[in-house]
């Protein structure tokens, strides 16, 4: 740790999942963090989410997003290890693997999917009929086609916010709850400060993790990256004992089996703004959709009905860099549906863009435009 790096001071504006791991991560690096949250820390999408994991491989992987997503996939059990041995709080971290199906009567081609997860490096398993009766006996017998992808996980991710959180108190980040940031104090091409309705910080780097609410913060830096809230419903299930342990998928929807019996259903993807609220209409197509999957979940128990805001960017890719026209603002923001499983290699990238360490040109490519 050098005595440079103690210097500087660095202001992370959002305490979601990005916002944290970017905190902690430059934290064990000596960097003085202080993290200013609108409202409570990790109760944004990144609770809401469902903490799937879906892998990757950096020996083959090509485009910015699949390099992100595969240097992510190898950092998740190194990030889970460190956070228990630091906090004591385990994460549910774990490989369950997971199986797409196809629906009967969908005409949808899985082979073409397999193709485009093997030219990953990923591997990918075609299933038979028997083979996926072997593998989760409960399926609807009807559904005879799908294939496995063995490296997917899962964490729990409020848990996983909670380990961050204390991480991050424990590594000495200052992290203030109920700070909206409303503005930025300029000088010529440099944030100098951020201001919150009760006060102004002042800054050496500042880095906006403001998730859905990321085009607001952007706007007063003269940016219109057009963040977009996509609102996601989830339904919590509760059976008496675990059905299956694979992920079933069947394209954007999912049922996430919990060690415990519990399975999330999810999820929705609704252009609605800043509603985060349930429908009826939402969460009876959930329940109807876990029931066509496997059917003796229609004895389940609701327990719990959520929606959160995913924080969508143009092309549906995240933007992660120095914001053009700007000495010293980044973003990183715009993690869609794949925040929690992208978060250790983005908070790696922030790390390495404060301390001019960069190695990875790949990540240019997400750079904010
Ligand atoms: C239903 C659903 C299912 C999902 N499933 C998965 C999944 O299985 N796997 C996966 O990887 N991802 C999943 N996602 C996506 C993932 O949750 C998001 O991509 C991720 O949480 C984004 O993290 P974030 O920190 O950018 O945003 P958030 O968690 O929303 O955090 C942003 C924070 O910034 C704060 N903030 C905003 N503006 C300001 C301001 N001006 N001042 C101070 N604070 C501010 C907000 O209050 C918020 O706490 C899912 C999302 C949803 C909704």
């Amino acid at each position: 740790m050098t005595q440079q790096n103690r210097a500087r001071d660095v202001i992370v504006t959002g305490g979601g999942v990005i916002g944290l791991s970017i905190a902690w991560e430059l934290a064990r690096h000596g960097i003085q963090v202080r993290v200013l949250e609108q409202g409570s820390f990790g109760q944004e999408a990144s609770w809401a989410g469902a903490g799937m994991l879906p892998p990757g491989n950096p020996d083959v992987a090509q485009t910015a997003e699949a390099r992100l997503r595969a240097a992510s996939h190898q950092l998740w059990p190194e990030w889970t290890q460190r956070l228990r041995d630091q906090t004591g709080i385990d994460n549910g971290f774990h490989r369950c693997g997971g199986v797409e199906v196809r629906l009967p009567g969908s005409l949808e081609s899985l082979e073409e999917k397999i193709a485009v997860w093997r030219a990953e490096g990923v591997i990918a398993v075609p299933l038979n009929s028997s083979e996926l009766f072997h593998r989760i006996p409960v399926l609807n017998p009807e559904i005879t086609d799908g294939y496995l992808l063995p490296e997917l996980g899962q964490v729990r991710n409020p848990r996983h916010l909670k380990a961050l959180y204390q991480a991050c108190v424990q590594a000495g980040v200052d992290l203030r709850a109920g700070s909206p940031v409303i503005d930025f104090t300029w000088s010529g091409e440099r944030v100098t400060a951020v201001k919150t309705l009760a006060e102004e910080h002042r800054a050496d780097e500042v880095i906006v993790a403001g998730g859905a609410w990321s085009r607001n913060l952007m706007q007063r830096a003269g940016h219109d990256q057009l963040f977009e809230p996509v609102r996601g419903q989830i339904v919590l299930l509760e059976t008496q004992s675990s059905l299956f342990r694979h992920v079933i998928e069947v394209g954007a929807r999912y049922l996430v089996p919990r060690l415990d019996g519990r399975v999330l259903v999810g999820s929705t993807e609704e252009r609605v703004g800043f509603q985060k609220r349930t429908t009826a209409t939402g969460i009876a197509g959930l329940i109807e959709f876990a029931r066509q999957l496997v059917p003796a979940l229609g004895d389940a128990r609701v327990e719990r009905c959520w929606a959160g805001l995913r924080p969508y960017a143009p092309g549906g890719l995240p933007r992660i860099g120095r914001v053009p026209g700007t000495a010293n603002l980044i973003l990183a923001a715009g993690h869609f549906r794949a925040g929690l499983q992208l978060s250790p290699m983005t908070a790696v990238l922030i790390r390495e863009l404060i301390l001019g360490q960069s190695s990875h040109e790949w990540a240019g490519e997400l750079a904010p435009l």
